[in-house]
């Protein structure tokens, strides 16, 4: 057994057994990871509140050989983010933000951006930004910081990077198609306007922190918020489409 340190934000926690619960984290050293907590729902528990959702803090634990699933040995806050777990619209965009780091990420794959990027994310919304637009850029720039990245400088379903383009965001590719594979699969495009699309670039370009200063409104939020909600279900639902699946038949 090994004991281990590091930065951490609580994604998820559920009951687990009597009295112990288990949490994914996203942690600075070693990506995401699960561990138990023993006794952590007992009314005196040396935890207190360090494991619950959106928490960032400093957290000690024992890997075990062979076992996928660490032991929680302590937990420091260093910042409880309770503000977003009192507030119905933050807390949706929080859970919005874990969800989607969760889904993308896997287990002991420890990528510092993007436990940066949450975190920049959560302190945000903490300070009272607009909590569906925070959440729609750092959807963006968490797509941004994985193998989703939107695609904006070529068809994102046949890679041709001259061809015309449709104005049109396809989810199942993954980003902006051309004219032709726009047109073999029009029902499941969304339009996607030239103020859009430069939104976009923006908002993958920027760093992290610099992010807040893009402002969406009207027709561009509308647009983003469809083209990444459609694009962030296909992500998370895992139902990542086969690479031919523009020239098939559109049965879905
Ligand atoms: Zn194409």
């Amino acid at each position: 057994m090994s004991l281990l340190k590091t930065p951490a934000i609580v994604l998820k926690s559920r009951k687990w057994g009597e009295a112990d619960r288990i949490v994914t984290f996203y942690t600075l050293r070693f990506g995401k990871l699960r561990g138990v907590a023993r006794g952590a729902r007992r009314l005196r528990n040396r935890f207190g509140s360090a494991l619950e959702p959106f928490v960032h803090g400093e957290l000690n634990l024992f890997e075990k050989r062979g076992d996928s699933l660490y032991r929680i040995t302590g937990a420091d806050i260093r910042d409880s983010f309770a503000g977003l777990r009192d507030d119905l619209p933050r807390m949706s965009s929080a859970a919005r933000m874990a969800n989607l780091v969760g889904a993308v990420t896997g287990e002991g794959d420890a990528h510092p951006s993007i436990f940066e990027t949450l975190l920049n994310g959560l302190h945000v919304l903490q300070s009272g930004h607009d909590p569906a637009l925070t959440a729609l850029l750092f959807q963006i720039k968490l797509l941004g910081e994985t193998g989703f990245r939107p695609q904006t400088d070529h068809c994102a379903a046949c890679g041709d990077g001259h061809g015309r383009m449709a104005g049109q965001f396809s989810p199942l590719a993954g980003g902006l198609v051309c004219l032709p594979c726009a047109r073999r699969d029009r029902d499941r495009c969304l339009p996607m306007s030239a103020g859009s699309q430069a939104f976009l670039q923006q908002a993958l370009r920027w760093a992290p922190a610099a992010v807040t200063r893009l402002k969406a409104t009207g027709q561009i939020r509308d647009e983003l918020e469809a083209a990444v909600e459609s694009y962030v279900m296909v992500v998370t639902g895992k139902h990542l489409p086969p690479a031919d699946f523009l020239s098939r038949p559109a049965t879905l």
